[in-house]
């Protein structure tokens, strides 16, 4: 099925494969008209992002971000939609989660040579580029070395959450990231939340900070999921969202922007909402 919204993408500004241009290329392409850009922890492809929209009649680029937050046992990713690049606070938070990013980084690769997995940092910063150093580009690191065939056997292998070579970064509690997504005028929309342990008493902790949406046509998720996590967003009150996640790294079986049961009544929904934010000015 194929959504005219997406608001859950990557680019070259973090751990995605496509430039900002090529990215709202692919998205426009689909079909796609309501497109955030939301890299981890960077809103450094908005910009270019927005140049490349300019192109297309009727197309709204929404700025956002996916903040990394952790509770106790497991990892919460949280979209900040509405977010302004400009905003030298946002930035400066920004930065301070991309360095933990790069420490940790540095310490999984050095877990890996412990175990005997000799790959370098230096490879995999070059890998990164530009963007900042995350999973994937060691999970490639590791492709291209020859240990593993695919980037996600490098995750269930080694550098999954549960794999032996993880490393923990400080972070954001879900709750701080909703504050602060909320303060600096965005809108908080929990991301993947499908697996997360007591998933409901998350979502009313998180709904009592503000935040308002949640990711519900995620992906792949299959419509038992999708259904199960509808009827979670109803109970707390909460926007039923979706995206892609598009990072163009996981081959020929990656869901392409748009690809997600994503009705129009969410997309009108979250224009209604947004008209009544602090950065309302920043839908173009
Ligand atoms: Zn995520
Ligand atoms: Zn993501």
């Amino acid at each position: 099925m194929r959504s005219k919204g997406d608001f859950h993408t990557h680019t070259t500004a973090s751990d995605g494969i496509l430039t900002p241009t090529a990215l709202v290329d692919l998205v426009a392409s689909q079909g796609v008209v309501y497109h955030a850009v939301t890299d981890h922890d960077s809103t450094e492809g908005i910009a270019e992002a927005r140049k490349a929209a300019a192109k297309y009649d009727g197309y709204t680029l929404i700025p956002g971000v996916e903040m990394g937050t952790d509770i106790e046992g497991a990892e919460v990713h949280m979209l900040g939609l509405f977010l302004n690049p400009d905003d030298p606070e946002l930035q400066e938070a920004l930065k301070t989660l991309r360095e933990g990013r790069l420490g940790r980084g540095f310490g999984i690769v050095e877990k890996l040579r412990g175990m005997g997995i000799m790959i370098e940092w230096e490879r995999v910063q070059a890998i990164a580029g530009e963007a900042s150093v995350g999973r994937p580009h060691i999970a490639a690191a590791l492709v291209e070395k020859g240990y593993v065939s695919k980037v996600a056997e490098a995750f269930d292998r080694w550098i999954g959450r549960n794999g032996p070579a993880y490393v923990e970064r400080d972070k954001m509690t879900p709750a701080e990231s909703v504050q602060f997504i909320t303060k600096r005028g965005g809108l908080a929309c929990i991301a993947h939340p499908a697996d997360l342990p007591n998933m409901d008493t998350i979502l009313g902790e998180l709904t009592a900070a503000g935040m308002t949406a949640m990711e519900v046509f995620y992906k792949d998720y299959p419509p038992a999921t999708v259904e199960m996590l509808r009827l979670a967003a109803e109970r707390h009150g909460l926007l039923p969202l979706g995206g892609s996640d598009y990072h163009g790294i996981f081959g020929n079986e990656e869901c392409l922007p748009g690809d997600i049961p994503l009705p129009d009544s969410s997309i009108e929904r979250l224009l209604e909402m947004a008209s009544k934010l602090p950065n309302r000015e920043l839908i173009a």
